[in-house]
């Protein structure tokens, strides 16, 4: 992808590697969010106007991560970007997101991919 967009003062754009990577190509990468724990899928670019191409690819690399780490239909697609609105990203979600978020040890980063290992 081309001209992709980059504001230093963005969290996303930072792309800090601290807990589990699920998934990265030059569309955009999946990890667990830092604030809930719960997978989440970031664009590349700084900005909220990815092409439906784009969205439909990042929604689908998300559920991926969701089946990996939840099960069958187990994650809903949560669209709602609270925290930071000015860049397009995603969260998949299961019934347990906020209690398990308080409960869980978080996840570290240990390379893209792989298995997902805990913070003792
Ligand atoms: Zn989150
Ligand atoms: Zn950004």
């Amino acid at each position: 992808m081309k001209n992709l967009r980059f504001d230093e003062n963005c969290e996303l754009c930072e792309a800090a590697r601290f807990t589990h990577w699920y998934y990265e190509d030059e569309v955009c990468w999946v990890a667990d969010c830092e604030a809930c724990s719960t997978p989440m899928v970031v664009w590349k670019s700084h900005g909220t106007e990815p092409t439906s191409g784009e969205v439909d690819w990042m929604l689908a690399r998300l559920s991926d991560a969701g089946l990996q780490r939840f099960g069958k239909e187990v994650g809903s697609l949560d669209r709602t970007m609270r925290q930071i609105p000015e860049h397009f990203h995603a969260h998949i979600r299961d019934p347990q997101w906020l209690s398990r978020r308080w409960a869980e040890a978080p996840s570290k980063y240990s390379g893209v991919g792989g298995l997902r290992q805990l913070v003792r």
